[in-house]
This record gives structure tokens, C-alpha cells and sequence, in this order.
């Protein structure tokens, strides 16, 4: 049994409103750890389990950590999460929540990543958040789901922090023979490693990132995400912060669920009706989810953020 369920795929009635196409919504903010990182996570960790590893070891304090903890739980095996210092309240009690051992350690991802690399013994598996070929695996089961409802999209709509979920959704167009099927990435302007990526023709280390959009703030992304750029279509879409905040504040509204803003940026340009989205009548968009975010959090960075 995957630790993952399968989740509804709606037609959205307002969304397809708001942007003058039909839009279905792939709702994997159901998951049962708020995000779609339970597929290729929970893939991932069921393998190492099955070979014997009786600790599961990450360094993400966002929704990859927690998708870990979740697995981890539901497999019986103990689990350690390395967070940054900046890691918020809830993200550490979301993760404590799951039965984790959280240790908060240095200033930045990068400090917390080294000290948890450091503690994986013979006996423990580490999982990545986004460059494991196991997680593009248990990713593509979305795609799956879908072809298997007998939909097929005019184009696919997704966020991408550091191509996984790409990676993910793209193996599971070329299995179920999409590879026709545009797939349109978003960023946020502020955390933009894909678009980066696209423009030199292979990843490049961004300097910093700055955007609410925490769960798309890889500084590189994965290798793999720019091979699948060159070998099938992919469009790059920027969205602003602002926009994909409004956009998690009307999704709440359209459909009572509460995404992050990593989410709320595939959701914006939707509701913005984006340039780029004019050549397609029926959109996927890949609601990706997110626990780690509040209404409150929300409303007080909208209220605090520039264009
Ligand atoms: C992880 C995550 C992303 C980005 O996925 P990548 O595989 O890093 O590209 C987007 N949205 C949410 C909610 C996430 O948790």
C-alpha cells in the first residue's frame, strides 16, 4: 500500500471563469501531509525501509521534512529532521506533531543540511527533498491518476522550487504518452533557479533567494528538471509574489482550501490569465499544497508586500 492517497481532480468552475479556459485542479494539498511530497517521499522511504534502514534522516523544515516524519510514522521508524534556525514555530510543531526528533541547528539550510548529513549512520537513509530518482517515481503516480480518469490536457500547470515535482510529473506524461503535453513551470520572480537554468542552458547557483514563496526557494535546481527542458515542452512562467499571495487568498475562497504561496504562484497565473496560457483550451494545474502556511501568515505578508 502507498503511504500516498489518491487525491480528487476537480473541475474548477471559478478558476475556469477567471481565466476563460477549462481548468481541472489535481488537489494534492489533500495529502495527508498537505503536499504532493508525500508520492515520491513516501515511495522513497517505503525502499529504504524495505532494505533495512531503521532511521529516516532529512534537513528540510518545510514539506519535505514533514512528508518524511509522515512516512516515517506510518512505517514505525524513527525519524530525525535537521532545521535551519529560521524554520517557524509551526513548521518545527508540525513536524514534532508527527512523532519527529527535530534538531535545529545554523543560520541557513546549507549549515543544517551538513549537520544532518553528518549524523546518517550505516543504519539510516537520508532523503533529498527534490534530486532522487525515487522521488520522481513516486511523483509520476499524479500523472497516473489523472490519464487514468481520462482527462488529457492541453498543457500541465506546476511550481517548481528545485524540479522535482517537474521531474515527477514529466516521467509520468512520457509513461502514459504525453510527451506532447506542454508543461508550464512557475516561479516566483525572487526565487527563479528554473528560469535561470533555462536561460544559460544548465543550472546555475542563484546568490540568494527572496520570496514569500519559501517551498520554491532552491538556490539550483536539479539536473534532471533542465534534461526534461531539452527533451519535451516546457515553458517558463514568472509570477510576483503579491500575485501569488492574492491568488492562495481567492483559492480560499473559491474552494475552501489553504495552499502556501509556492502553491498560490501556479494558481496566479491562472487567475491572472497569463500570456503564456492563451494557446491552451484545458489545464491541468497541479495544486502542490503546503502545510506550512496560515491565513494569518498570509494576510500579514500580503499586507507587507511590494509589487
Ligand atoms: C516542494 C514544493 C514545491 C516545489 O517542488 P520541487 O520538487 O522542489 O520543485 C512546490 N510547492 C510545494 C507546496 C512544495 O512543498
Amino acid at each position: 500500500m502507498p503511504l500516498h492517497d489518491i487525491t480528487p481532480l476537480i473541475h474548477s468552475r471559478p478558476l475556469s471563469l477567471a481565466a476563460g479556459r477549462e481548468i481541472w485542479l489535481k488537489l494534492e494539498a489533500l495529502q495527508p501531509s498537505g503536499s504532493f511530497k508525500i508520492r515520491g517521499i513516501g515511495h522513497a522511504c517505503e525502499i529504504h525501509v524495505g532494505r533495512g534502514a531503521r532511521r529516516l534522516v532529512a534537513s528540510s523544515g518545510g514539506n519535505a521534512g514533514l512528508a518524511v516524519a509522515y512516512a516515517g510514522r506510518r512505517l514505525g521508524v524513527a525519524v530525525t529532521v535537521v532545521v535551519p534556525e529560521t524554520t517557524t514555530a509551526r513548521a518545527i510543531g508540525l513536524l514534532r506533531q508527527e512523532g519527529a526528533e527535530v534538531v535545529v541547528h545554523g543560520p541557513s539550510w546549507q549549515e543544517a543540511n551538513e549537520l544532518a548529513l553528518s549524523r546518517v549512520g550505516p543504519q539510516d537513509a537520508f532523503l533529498h527533498p527534490f534530486d532522487d530518482p525515487l522521488l520522481w517515481h513516486g511523483h509520476a503516480t499524479l500523472i497516473d491518476e489523472i490519464a487514468q480518469s481520462g482527462l488529457r490536457p492541453d498543457a500541465v500547470v506546476l511550481s517548481v522550487g528545485g524540479g522535482g515535482l517537474l521531474s515527477g510529473v514529466a516521467e509520468g506524461m512520457r509513461r502514459n504518452g504525453w510527451d506532447d503535453v506542454p508543461i508550464v513551470a512557475v516561479e516566483t520572480g525572487g526565487a527563479a533557479s528554473f528560469h535561470a537554468a533555462l536561460l544559460a542552458g544548465h543550472p546555475v547557483q542563484l546568490e540568494r533567494i527572496d520570496s514569500v514563496a519559501t517551498s520554491l526557494g532552491a538556490k539550483r535546481v536539479c539536473d534532471q528538471s533542465v534534461m526534461w527542458a531539452k527533451t519535451r515542452p516546457v515553458l517558463s512562467a514568472l509570477v510576483t509574489d503579491r500575485a501569488a499571495l492574492a491568488a492562495c487568498e481567492r483559492f480560499v475562497d473559491d474552494h475552501r482550501v489553504l495552499v502556501e504561496p509556492a502553491c498560490g504562484a501556479s494558481l496566479a497565473l491562472v487567475y491572472d490569465q497569463a500570456a503564456v496560457l492563451e494557446p491552451f483550451g484545458t489545464l491541468l494545474v497541479v495544486v502542490c499544497g503546503g502545510a506550512t502556511a496560515t491565513m494569518e501568515q498570509i494576510r500579514q505578508w500580503s499586507a507587507s508586500a511590494a509589487a
